[in-house]
């Protein structure tokens, strides 16, 4: 399946995934891409991209 950002039309990858699932909704149907959850956060997506992959290594929700 596929799933394009919401806001940008990117397709988004697992990783920007299950962060959306971490901290926007874990039942969301409908995606984010790490840059435009960077920027409804209001934070680097730099920042948001490190946190994510070290989250992934014990998280459950990226897939
Ligand atoms: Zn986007």
């Amino acid at each position: 399946m596929r799933f394009p950002c919401v806001q940008c039309g990117k397709e988004t990858d697992s990783l920007a995934r299950g962060m959306y699932r971490k901290i926007v909704s874990r039942t969301e149907e409908k995606f984010l891409c790490l840059h435009c959850l960077a920027e409804r956060f209001k934070i680097p997506e730099e920042s948001l991209r490190q946190q994510a992959e070290f989250l992934r290594k014990t998280c459950s929700l990226f897939y």
